[in-house]
């Protein structure tokens, strides 16, 4: 048996509360070795205790090093910034981690099945951006310049390698634009290839300039496997990529330090359907999913996925952004029978 494991629970903002609740009574009947510290962050923290990411919620993280996190409200106005950005910025969190997977047959994609492994700290989101006048124009020219570190692009290639090792994946490709962007891109594919050579003949390497690959990703998904990018190439091909087989509703992420990590939905808190327990609890599931093998507790996770598909493919209960008409209750009641 697994020890317990201590992990944060953050149930989050608008439907967060609603589709944590399945997950948590799902992962309990599966008997999912975490023990949860529940605590508080978003608009909910902020309205109880005067601050979006609270220094409990803080501590609880540095102290689990694992958080289960629900969708949170970024409160709109000045000084407030995005939790995610802190979170990631604060516990060094490097490595975004996308998988899609094509399960509802008779989608626009059949056998889609790759991982978006994202460079989360630098590239051109870490850019110091700033205007320049010209003449009387004090906002003429928009300027900004990203960098990439040597270092940090060999851990990144290094994860995506370790990644493709540890879940019997058989191809990396490193997605570029080091044609054009000859030393920002480049040192990025040069250290790649470095990285890569240590696993020749384990995981092979393939490598894409991002526009030809965002075209290929549209045209033959299914030749993808594991892809690993520089911060704002991999911002925009994830996204692309949960278009892929079905949206919001069905994409998992986790961002993943050292020392640290957490798994979320990619939605947010959808302040539309809030209340209404018809909000789609999946992502979330897929995202507790990556957590079991996280620990290494594979064969929980094996075993929540399988009950995922059957609920969508044989049992065909689906919430009404999958086309279907099933609650977030209907949705846990058929996992709770699946598993
Ligand atoms: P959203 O993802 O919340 O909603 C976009 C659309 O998708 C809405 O129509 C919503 O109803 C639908 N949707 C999202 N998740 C769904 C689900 N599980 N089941 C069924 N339908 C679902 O995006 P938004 O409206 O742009 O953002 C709302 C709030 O969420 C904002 O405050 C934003 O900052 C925050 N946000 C948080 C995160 C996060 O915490 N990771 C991510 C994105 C947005």
């Amino acid at each position: 048996m697994t020890d317990k494991i201590p992990a944060t629970l953050l149930a989050g903002d608008g439907i967060g509360p609603e589709i944590m609740a399945s997950v948590t009574t799902v992962l309990d009947a599966l008997g999912a070795p975490f023990v949860w510290d529940h605590q508080s962050a978003g608009m909910g923290a902020l309205e109880s205790q005067g601050s979006a990411l609270p220094d409990a919620t803080l501590e609880s993280i540095a102290r689990t090093g694992l958080v289960l996190k629900g969708p949170l409200t970024t409160p709109v106005g000045k000084g407030f910034r995005s939790i995610n950005v802190t979170l990631r910025q604060q516990f060094d969190l490097y490595a975004n981690v996308r998988p899609t997977q094509t399960i509802v047959p008779g989608g626009r994609y059949e056998n889609v099945d790759l991982v978006v492994i994202r460079e989360n700290v630098e590239g051109l989101y870490a850019a110091m951006e700033h205007y320049m006048r010209v003449g009387d124009d004090p906002e003429a020219v928009a300027y900004g310049a990203g960098f990439n570190t040597r270092a940090e692009c060999n851990r990144i290639v290094r994860f995506a390698f370790e990644y493709a090792v540890k879940n019997g994946r058989k191809k990396v490709t490193l997605v570029h634009k080091a044609n054009i962007l000859k030393i920002l891109s480049g040192i990025f594919l040069h250290e790649g290839r470095r990285v890569a050579a240590e696993y020749e003949g384990r995981v092979e390497l393939e490598e894409r300039i991002v526009d030809a690959c965002a075209m290929e990703l549209v045209i033959k998904p299914e030749n993808y496997d594991v892809l690993v990018t520089t911060n704002l190439f991999g911002d925009i091909l994830s996204d692309l990529a949960a278009g892929l087989v079905g949206g919001l509703g069905m994409a998992p992420g986790a961002n993943i330090g050292e020392k640290m990590a957490v798994f979320e939905a990619v939605h947010g808190s959808a302040p539309d359907i809030a209340g209404q327990g018809i909000a789609n609890p999946l992502a979330l599931m897929m995202a507790a999913s990556m957590m079991l093998a996280h620990v290494g507790r594979q064969d929980l996770s094996a075993r929540l996925d399988a009950g995922m598909k059957q609920i969508l493919t044989t049992d065909n209960i689906r919430t009404r952004d999958l086309g279907g008409t099933a609650t977030t209750e209907d949705v846990t009641q058929a996992l709770l029978r699946a598993i």
